[in-house]
């Protein structure tokens, strides 16, 4: 097995950021990089790893504070990933500004992803799946090789996400998590943009809004 990831909690709102390695060609991926995801780029660097992309799942200003804490400029060959349909949001920093947060838009573009890609990483592979109600192009990362989907604020352990902010839809989350979630093997770890990891068997037994 040649992935390998790492969890870090940061910023005011606890988000959960992770560090994907892929061991045989030390390429990595950060996913959702909260504020203070300097810290990340300090491994990432003592690793001697080549820091290629940055997976948002989705532009809220949680989920993209430490973007700019990433990127030396200019940001070399590195490539930030989101669906299209969140692409207002970002350019709105996200709401920051709504919740009192200072937060400088990246000046890099972000580069469009769909529903079925698979982005590759050395010789992993991560899968695209396009999972709106919370936020609009909203999308999880599927890893079939470690059995794990990294689900943004789509469904939490025992909950699931906000639908109340713009954009939002109770009816299409729903359908989200039961089209692209509950549908993948029982066993995968489910490791959401804030709290406890859990796994899809879990929440199919135990989630009280499904
Ligand atoms: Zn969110
Ligand atoms: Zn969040």
């Amino acid at each position: 097995m040649s992935l390998k990831i790492t969890h870090y909690v940061l910023g005011p709102l606890q988000n959960n950021t992770l560090l994907l390695v892929d061991e045989g060609s030390r390429e990595c991926a950060v996913v959702d990089p909260a504020f203070g995801a300097a810290e990340v780029l300090e491994d990432i660097h003592s690793q001697g790893l080549k820091l290629s992309r940055i997976l948002i799942t989705h532009a809220h200003f949680d989920h993209i504070g430490g973007v700019n804490e990433l990127i030396t400029w200019p940001a070399d060959g590195i490539e930030l990933l989101m669906h299209p349909d969140g692409l207002l949001l970002w350019q709105s920093g996200g709401g920051a500004a709504v919740y009192g947060y200072a937060f400088q838009l990246p000046e890099l573009q972000p580069h469009p992803i769909q529903h079925g890609d698979t982005i590759r990483l050395g010789e992993s592979e991560v899968r695209v799946l396009h999972t709106p109600g919370h936020a609009p192009g909203h999308t999880a990362f599927y890893l079939p090789e470690l059995s794990t989907a990294l689900v943004g604020d789509l469904i939490f352990y025992h909950g699931v996400g906000r639908t109340d902010l713009p954009g939002g839809s109770a009816l299409v989350l729903i359908e989200s998590i039961r089209q692209q979630i509950l549908t993948l093997p029982p066993e995968t770890v489910l490791i959401p943009g804030h709290g406890p990891f859990t796994s899809v068997a879990e929440e199919l037994a135990e989630n009280p809004f499904l």
